[in-house]
């Protein structure tokens, strides 16, 4: 399954990822498809300058931006990616 900001559902735990309704006048900021905002919590890492791992805010599984596998990694507000 590919993971990215639009995908709905998290495939562990079901929650439902999608926020409130992006205004009309921000939809330009995003993806043409893109309707509401989303709870997925990107990562972003010192080695790479965007999005490198997605986490589920309920769970927190997490799961490689460019593999979209499940990785045992997970960040933590405090202690970073671990
Ligand atoms: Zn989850």
């Amino acid at each position: 399954m590919l993971m990215d900001s639009e995908t709905r559902y998290c495939p562990v735990c079901r929650a439902d990822w999608q926020a409130s309704e992006i205004p009309a006048k921000s939809r330009q900021y995003y993806a043409p498809s893109a309707t509401h905002y989303s709870r997925l919590i990107s990562i972003e890492t010192r080695s790479y300058d965007g999005v490198s791992y997605w986490q589920c805010p309920d769970c927190k599984a997490t799961w490689d931006r460019w593999t979209s596998a499940l990785t045992a990694r997970q960040f933590h507000p405090s202690k970073g990616l671990t």
